[in-house]
Formats: structure tokens, sequence, C-alpha cells
């Protein structure tokens, strides 16, 4: 048996453990229970992989997400490891072909849907067998309400009184504190030791940006900073992923749509045309992401503004769990706020007030001056972290002005409008008012007369708008559920008594492109590559297309991004060399050796000049 650093080294073909792994395995191994809260990417899955390779027996993985199983089975297959799953989308002949192997002794991890173990003759099954560690994937499927999934979790508290000597380990990347407690009651883990990663994605560079056109942001986003990437483009509504889905194609770029109003074939294909293909972008609602544990999503957009930070921040993870340098990117305009609002405003007393906690935090995040990371970090319990350098405000500050004025205008405008008119009106009319156009609208309900009309000049439309979001974002403007106009709240009465200041942030319609992180400390796991290297690199990764192709694998379970920009730069010239390079163990040396080493060569011999 190998110890845990050697099948790090012999299995995956790393040099090291990340952050906390290696004391997590340790404990696992010893046959300690563990809960393990980790962000998504930072390397769950070996913390039970390998303990399940190091122990004597069979790695039992629970996992809800069984349209992945096959792709997580294949991957370790890649790897050497003895892997199998028993999940509803079987028939009996293939279920008892691995139920044969995992009598025999022949597998060292079988993932296991939840819902087999309601099953008896699954229990009985395990009980003939010898496992290694029960792993709990998704464990937050246990705590979540209305969790699709959760019956069957429920049930996983029996693991302990029926093997009670089997270690548990029980992973999430969701963990609010509630979120941590309930895991570790229901599945019965307070004994278990607790092991809390960090939070920080520090190779995901965010970017909050204003909203003017936003498919000719999104657009000139993907063209400049990834194109032919793959990535993920959250939208709100079906009709919008539908629309902005065939305007990306319509426009050249390799796109399919995703949500639920799909049929599960379309979405099916969908998602697997995703997982498999280099550079295709998903539209998609949230309906799309959960499990997908794609490593090279080099970007995650959001279209629309996401309901909470938590959200974001799931969604946003989804990018670059290779470590590579992604970017998170959203778009966020005044009618995000207005619809927020408003949707805020449904449902009973106790719905209204946890939504409005949830939106004022993720608009406190939009509408921050100071590092975005900074504020994420905190909302999840890390407080006092340095300023990143790897997120836009950090690296263009934002001015903010005093807003004062501008906001007296826009709440006596809204004041005088249900003062003197008894009227409510919407954002639209109240600028225009502010700006002394004598619309059709205007005229019609004699607006030219009141004494604030024409009073704000000194700002464009789009100022404006941007004044109005930041008052809505502060809670100093509100909207009103019906027909979306503006109202006051208890907190405008202390800016239009010219009691209070109200800073505002500039925006900045067009930023520059994202400029390379300067610090240290967050800098991505890798620069860009070189120039000269950059056509080796297309070269192996033709390879690898070929290769996954052939095989019927996505390109990632042959080798990762990081694998093969390592193998680019570094030119091995022997397998011995190649060995050396991250991502490639025994077996994948043992396959593919000989065929990189060929590509590096490429088809006319000899060494291409690399370095040279
Ligand atoms: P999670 O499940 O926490 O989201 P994964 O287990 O999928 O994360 O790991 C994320 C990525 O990091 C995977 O591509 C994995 O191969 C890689 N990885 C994990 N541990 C290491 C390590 N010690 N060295 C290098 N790469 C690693
Ligand atoms: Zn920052």
């Amino acid at each position: 048996m190998d110890t845990p650093t050697e099948a790090l080294h012999r299995v995956f073909g790393y040099d090291s453990f990340r952050a906390g792994q290696q004391e997590i395995i340790d404990h696992v191994v010893s046959g300690g229970d563990a809960l393990v809260l980790m962000p998504t990417g930072g390397g769950k899955s070996l913390c039970y992989q390998i303990p399940a390779l190091v122990r004597p027996g069979v790695g039992v993985v629970i996992s809800p997400l069984i349209a992945l199983m096959q792709d997580q089975v294949d991957a370790l297959r890649a790897l050497g490891v003895r892997a199998g799953f028993l999940n509803s989308t079987q028939d009996f002949g293939e279920r008892q072909l691995v139920e044969a192997e995992f009598l025999a002794g022949e597998l060292d991890l079988l993932y296991l849907a939840p819902e087999r173990l309601r099953v008896e003759a699954t229990l009985r099954l395990l009980a003939k067998g010898d496992i290694a560690v029960f792993a709990i994937d998704e464990a937050h499927c246990v705590a979540q309400w209305g969790h699709d999934f959760r019956p069957d979790y429920l049930e996983l508290s029996s693991l302990r009184e029926r093997w009670p000597d089997v270690p548990r380990i029980a992973l999430t990347a969701t963990a609010t504190p509630a979120t941590h407690a309930e895991i570790s009651s229901r599945l019965g883990l307070d004994q278990a030791r607790h092991f809390v990663a960090g939070f920080d994605r520090p190779n995901i560079h965010y970017r909050i940006t204003a909203k003017s056109e936003p498919k000719r942001q999104l657009l000139d986003f993907l063209r400049t900073e990834h194109p032919d990437e793959a990535g993920i483009v959250y939208c709100m509504s079906r009709s919008s992923v539908e629309k902005i889905a065939e305007f990306l194609v319509d426009n050249g770029i390799a796109a399919v749509p995703y949500h639920a109003g799909l049929d599960a074939r379309t979405r099916a294909t969908h998602q697997a045309r995703f997982l498999r293909e280099d550079g295709l972008i998903v539209v998609a609602t949230i309906a799309f992401g959960m499990g997908i544990d794609k490593p090279d999503v080099r970007f995650v957009a959001h279209l629309d503004l996401p309901k909470s930070v938590e959200g974001y921040y799931q969604e946003t993870g989804r990018a670059g769990r290779d470590g590579l340098p992604a970017t998170a990117w959203m778009a966020y305009g005044l009618q995000d706020v207005v619809q927020h609002r408003r949707m805020a405003m449904e449902g009973d007393e106790a719905h209204r007030r946890r939504q409005v906690l949830h939106l004022d935090a993720m608009l406190a995040l939009c509408e921050t001056v100071g590092c975005r990371r900074v504020m994420l970090l905190d909302y999840f319990g890390q407080k006092g972290a340095e300023p990143c350098g790897n997120c836009d405000t950090c690296q263009t500050p934002p001015e903010s002005w005093d807003g004062t004025i501008p906001a007296q205008k826009v709440l006596s405008t809204v004041y005088r409008l249900a003062r003197e008119r008894r009227q409510k009106f919407g954002v639209g009319q109240v600028v225009d008012i502010l700006l002394g156009k004598k619309t059709a609208k205007v005229l019609q309900h004699g607006h030219e007369t009141l004494k604030v009309f024409g009073i704000g000049t000194e700002l464009g439309n789009a100022e404006w708008h941007g004044v109005v979001r930041q008052l809505l974002a502060q809670g100093l403007l509100a909207v009103e559920s019906n027909y979306g106009a503006l109202e006051l709240t208890d907190a405008s009465a202390t800016v239009l008594r010219g009691d209070r200041e109200v800073p505002l942030r500039r925006d900045t319609l067009r930023p520059a492109r994202a400029a390379k992180p300067t610090s240290g400390k967050s800098a991505p796991a890798a620069v860009e590559l070189p120039e000269e290297v950059v056509p080796i690199f297309e070269r192996l990764r033709a390879w690898r297309g070929a290769t996954a192709k052939e095989q019927g694998v996505p390109a990632y379970v042959i080798f990762h991004d990081a694998t093969l920009r390592e193998i680019a730069t570094r030119s091995p010239s022997s397998l011995a060399e190649l060995s050396q390079v991250n991502g490639v163990g025994e077996n994948k040396l043992a396959k593919y050796g000989e065929q990189v080493l060929e590509t590096l060569t490429g088809p006319g011999g000899g060494y291409a000049a690399v370095g040279a």
C-alpha cells in the first residue's frame, strides 16, 4: 500500500498537497470522521480518493449528481484507479457487473446515488464487502429545505450505526454557519473533526461593471478576454437565456442554451457538450451548474443580478477550478435593482425580510468602492483580509463623489409628485423632469410646471440613472411593487433635510481591460504563456481533443489545461522529464507519454525551437 504522499505522486502525478488536504487525509486514513468545508476547486475529491486508495477496502462515495458519475469514473479510470458507480441510469446487467467487481474486491472507489442506500439490497451488498471510507459529497443537500435529495440524505445518518468502524467524511462548498451546524447534527458528525478551509479563490478576478448595453458589453468581454474559451453566462429568465445564446451564435461564438424549460434530452446534450468540447459557452439560468466540475471554465458572466451573495459566490466559483486565471464578470444596472427590490416584496413577512437582507448584501457588493474579495470573504466570516489586487476595484479604484445635492434633487422630485400631484412615477419620468425634457408624457401631466422641472441639467441621462440606482441600493429610495414607481423611504427624510451626506460611486461605463494583478498574494496560479510557447500548447490541445474524442471522454480527463501548459513550457525530451510535470502520474505517462513527446517534436521531426 502507498502512503498518501506516494499515492499523490504516483497516481495523480501531483507534486504536493494543497492547503488542508494532507491533514484531512491523514485524519481519515487513521480512521477518523471528518466534516470538510472547502471552496469549489479547493480539491475536495482527493480528500476521500486518497484514503480510499490507501486504506484496505473500497471507498464508497455518495453523490447526488448521477449525470456526472460516468465522467468522474472515467477520469479516475484514466488515472488507473479502479472505479465504478451504481445509479438509476444503469440497466440490471450493468449494475450486476459493478456489484460483482465490488464483491471480488476489484474496486477502489464506488460511487452511489443517495437513493441507492434506501434499497435494502444495496445495504446487503455493501455489508458483504470491505469498506475503506464513506464519503458524503455535496453534504449541504442534507441541510437545505426543499432540496430534491434531502430525504435520501437524511437516511445517511444510519451509516454510523451500521458501520461504526468505517470513517465518514462529509464534504461541501456551501457553508454559512447555519448550514455547517445542520450538516453536522443531521449526519451525526458532532464527534467528527471539522476542517474549514479558507474561502478565497485567488485565481478568480472579480469584476462588476455598470450595465449600459449588456449584449455589446458581453460580446466585448468575450472577444477581448476569453476568445474560444469555455464559460457560463447566467441570465435570470428562460427567454433571456434563449435570446443571449442566439445573439452569441449570430456573432460567431459557440454557445448553447440551458434552462428548466428545455426538454431533458436537450439539457443533457448541452451539458455533455459543455463538458466535452473545448471552448463552448453555456448560456443558462441557475438551473445549470450544480456539481459541474469541469476544471477549465475560464469565466462566469452574470447578465442579471443574483439573488444573494451565496448564490453569486457559488455560481462564480465554477470558474477556474484548475487554479489558472479565470474571470467572474457581471453587468449590473438600475433595472436589476428595481426588479429585485420588487421581487423582494413578495411572499410573507419573514420571507420578505430574508430577501431584503440578501439583496442588500448583494447590492452592497455591487456598489462597494473597496476590494470585492475583502467584502466577499468578510461575508463568509473570514474577517480582515488585505485588498487583493485581483478585482476591478483594487485595480481601478472607483472615484467616489459627494452626491448629496443630486440625491436631494431626485428625492424632492419624488416628494413633489406625491405631495402636489398625488402621483407616482418610474425612473424615466423622474429623470426627464430633472433634465427639463418636454416629452409628450411630461406635457400630458403638466410636469413642466413643477418647481423641480429642469433643475438637474448638470448630469446626463445615464448619470441620473446611476444616481437613482445607488439611492435604491442604499435604501434611500424604494420602488413600489406593482408598477415600479419610485417612493420615499423613512431614510429619505434625513437626506432631504440635509442631515446626511450621500457618497456615490462614479460609474465607469467602459473600464479598461482587466489589468494584470500586481500583488503577489492573490495572483493567479499561472501567468499567460510566452508567445513562442503558444503554438506548442495549441498543438498539444489539438492532440488532446482528438484523443478525447476517440475515447469518448471530456478533454480534461486526458490532461488538464494546467498540465498541458506546463508540458508546453518545459518541453520535456524524455519520459523521465515528462513524469516530473504536475498532473502526469504513472498511468497517464504509460498511456500518453510517447504521444505527447511526439506531439512536442512536431510533424517535421526534430525539436521545435522552444527557447532556442
Ligand atoms: P472541489 O471538489 O473541491 O471543487 P476538485 O477535487 O474537483 O475540487 O479539485 C479541483 C481541481 O484541483 C481538480 O482539477 C484537481 O485535479 C486539482 N487538484 C486537487 N488537488 C491538487 C493538488 N494537490 N495538486 C494539484 N492539483 C490538484
Ligand atoms: Zn480586490
